[in-house]
This record gives C-alpha cells, structure tokens and sequence, in this order.
C-alpha cells in the first residue's frame, strides 16, 4: 500500500498495524469511554497516545496540533476531525489549527483568493460545530514566525532525500517545501520561544500518516519529544464507495442548501432488501448501509438506542422509509442550527483571515 497525503487511494486498516507500525486503541478510561469515536472503535489506532494522555492526566502540559488544507467543499468527513477537537478543548487542552496554505498554494495549486474563500468557510465551520476560537491558536502556515521558518529551513539538513522518498513516494520541490513545513507545524511548539518541550498530539486520518512519521523522525535527531497521533477511520461516501470532494452526491456538506442536503440522504445506500416482504422475513443489513453509518459516526450518540436500531434493523421490525425519515428529521434540524451559527461566526473568520493572509506574490 503506497501511503503518501496527496493522492487519494484506498486505505487497507489491517495493513496500517502491519506494516506501518500504527498501534490499535486499546483500555478507554472514563473519560476517554465517554467519547463515542473512542468507544466505537472510529478512532483505531494510535503512535503514542497513552503517552500523552498518561501525561494530560498527571497534570503534565500537553497540547494539540491540528492541520487544515483549504481545498475542497466542507463536509461529514471533516466534522470528524473537529468534533474530536471540540472533546479535548472542552477537557481544557490548549489546541493549535495550522492552516496548511503552503501546500494549498505549491501542490494544490490554489490561488489567493480560492485560499482565502475556502479558509474562512472552514474556519466558519470549525467554529460553527463549537470550536471556541478565542481559544484557538489559529496561523496561516505563510505568516507564523521566525523561529517556525528557522525550524522548517533547518529541519531540512537532517533528512535526506531517499528518507523522504521513502515516507512519501514521488516528490517535487513544492511537495519537499510543503512536508518540511508540516513537520515543523507539528514540532514548533516544543521551541523554548512557544511552550518548551512537552507532548503533542495530533488526530489525522491515515493517510496523513506520513507527515507523522517524518515530524517523529526529526523530533529526535534534534532533540524533540516525538509527537502522538491518533487515527479515525474514514467515512464511506452516501454511494457505499469513498466520499470524495470531486463526487458531490457521496457526502453531506455543511454548505450547501439543507434541501440538497436532504435529497443526498435520501438516494442514499440502505443495506434493505429488495422488498417489503423479503426485509420483513431476512431483516435488513445494517454494516452495509449509509443511513446507519450516518447515525453511527453522527447523529446517534447514544449507544443503547444504536443498537436497538441494529435489532431492530436485523430482525425486520424496522423499515427503511420510517428509518431514513427519522435520519432527515435529525439532519435539517441539525444543518438548520449550523446555518444560523455560520451566519454569526463567518464574520470573525473574516477578520481572522485577512489579518493573517499576505502574499508576494
Ligand atoms: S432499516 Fe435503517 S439501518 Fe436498516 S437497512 Fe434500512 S435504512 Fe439501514
């Protein structure tokens, strides 16, 4: 399995703790438990985790590190990564959210203005599903620090070209730039001009892997802690097959009409049978179906009543019609009070950006 953060590709779990060296989660304490990614195993795997956590409950400093590429419209997918920040800034845990506008410019190949339309849309979300942004160290990666470029520049003297070959496949000098960059989003905070040395965790999806793999590596040839991460699984698309930005009938965004929205769950895959009759003698088949992934990642938090909805799934009592119309009723009530939000928040995304964006060209 080629891993690297820019192609999309399919990820093979069981692989990731084979052959990458990711450990699966494993005992949830209290508090972790009464998390529902936790709990239901969307967050798998981990580099170091209960390192970090073992230090955050000891009362030792500790920190997040979050990454956002501007690329793309925003939906289900993301509100994963942000629901997971929301869990730990409510824990009281410091979070920093590195807008990745190096990589959007030299690899994505957005232009200014697309940079600054998509950072405040996705800020205005981050926001508008609870991240607190009076408590959030925002930097677009073009205007943080000396001591930030200082790392990245000199963070390139202790890798070699075949290392980076190796953790990212094909390379090109704006993909270089961009990798060297993210590792010392990840590591800047251990600078005595920031918080000093402590542990950092940072929750990605897979297939940002890589850019974990290389920050670790640095890390300790210059004397760093080496970072934790976490990993979530990757939601299928409304279709059953990947959700990607370049489908929009395969996910749900916080952006577009609620109508749209709700018309996208409603061609969305169910794991029912071809009939009425025949649900009612086979039962349907929840671990194929989008509707019940949909309350599984979102909009059923409690367990109890997620399994009664797998009974009552497999044992024929539920029908799809009633069970989609529950999941839209859930959804518009839900998309109508991030539409409200949105509206209050955009403005002080606004401003977050435009104090931050300044190009050269
Ligand atoms: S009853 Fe609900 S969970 Fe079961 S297959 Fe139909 S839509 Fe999916």
């Amino acid at each position: 399995m080629q891993m690297d953060p820019w192609s999309t590709r399919t990820i093979d779990y069981e692989k990731l703790f084979t052959d990458f060296g990711i450990d699966r989660i494993g005992k949830l304490d209290e508090i972790l438990s009464g998390n529902p990614l936790f709990r239901r195993g969307i967050i798998f795997g981990h580099r170091d985790f209960y390192q970090w956590w073992n230090d955050f409950r000891n009362g030792k400093k500790v920190s997040i590190l979050t990454g956002m590429m501007p690329s793309g419209p925003f939906h289900l997918g993301h509100k994963m990564v942000v629901d997971q920040l929301v869990f730990y800034q409510n824990l009281g845990i410091p979070i920093t959210l590195a807008i990745a506008d190096v990589e959007a410019r030299t690899v994505r190949k957005k232009t200014p203005d697309e940079i600054r339309e998509i950072t405040v849309n996705y800020l205005t979300n981050y926001f508008a599903l609870g991240l607190d942004p009076k408590k959030t160290d925002v930097y677009m990666q073009t205007s943080r620090s000396v001591p930030y470029y200082r790392l990245a520049s000199l963070m390139a003297g202790k890798v070699t070209f075949a290392e980076m070959e190796a953790i990212y496949g094909t390379l090109s000098p704006g993909k270089i730039a961009s990798a060297l960059i993210q590792a010392a989003d990840i590591l800047h905070k251990q600078l005595d001009g920031y918080e000093g040395k402590h542990r950092i965790l940072v929750p990605v999806g897979p297939d940002q892997d890589p850019h974990i793999r290389l920050a670790r590596d640095l890390a300790e040839r210059i004397g760093l802690i080496k970072p934790s991460s976490t990993y979530h699984i990757f939601m299928k698309g409304l279709d059953g097959q990947k959700m990607s930005s370049s489908k929009p009938n395969s996910y749900i965004s916080l952006d577009e009409p609620i109508e749209d929205a709700l018309r996208k769950v409603k061609n969305a895959l169910t794991g029912g049978r071809i009939s009425l009759e025949e649900q009612k003698k086979l039962g349907g088949e929840p671990d194929k179906c989008m509707i019940f992934s949909l309350y599984l990642y979102h909009f059923e938090l409690s367990d109890e009543e997620l399994d009664n909805r797998r009974r009552m799934c497999e044992s024929g009592k539920l029908i799809c019609g009633d069970c989609k119309k529950e999941l839209l009723d859930r959804i518009e009530k839900w998309l109508v009070d991030i539409h409200a939000k949105k509206v209050k928040y955009r403005p002080i995304a606004e401003k977050m950006v435009d104090e931050m964006m300044d190009y050269p060209f």
